[in-house]
């Protein structure tokens, strides 16, 4: 399936042309993380009407496969099979963009997003060294070059 371009809860990011929306071919992922995605996202809103947006990166290619550099830099070791997203942190100033540095993120709202996908299981949560954010050890893991993103991959059915 592929992310809608936007919707009320959530805009998409492309990373490599540094604008909104991302282009449709880098949108695409398995039923399952899309219909997560929209979810949680969804829910995060209702549950913070004042809260920016969250923003959207990267899922994967139309049939999947290499996400690498030549897709653009830095490009993707994974996002090859549908069941990853990147996701950017909720700014503290609204704006509807990447945080430029940790200080820029909303840590609680942050954290709160962080939450939600756990409890919606998730397999895999990366966020970066910087950011504090924290959770089951096993699922929300420090991984370099995440302080303005997370990953988040769902488990294969
Ligand atoms: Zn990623």
């Amino acid at each position: 399936m592929r992310l809608p371009a936007e919707a009320e809860e959530f805009f998409t990011w492309d990373p490599v042309l540094r604008r909104a929306p991302n282009r449709a071919w880098r949108r695409w992922g398995n039923d399952l993380l899309v219909r997560t995605l929209l979810r949680v996202l969804r829910e995060f809103a209702l549950a913070h009407p004042d809260a920016p947006r969250i923003g959207v990166g990267d899922l994967s290619r139309p049939r999947g496969g290499d996400f690498g550099p030549r897709y653009g830099l830095p490009g993707h070791a994974s996002h090859q099979n549908g069941l990853d997203a990147d996701l950017y942190y909720p700014r503290r100033d609204g704006l509807e963009r990447p945080p430029d540095d940790v200080g820029d993120i909303d840590d609680a709202l942050a954290q709160e997003l962080v939450d939600r996908l756990v409890a919606a299981g998730a397999s895999k949560v990366f966020v970066g060294p910087r950011t504090g954010l924290r959770g089951p050890r096993s699922v929300v893991q420090v991984l370099a070059h995440h302080d303005n993103h997370l990953h988040v991959r769902l488990p294969p059915r």
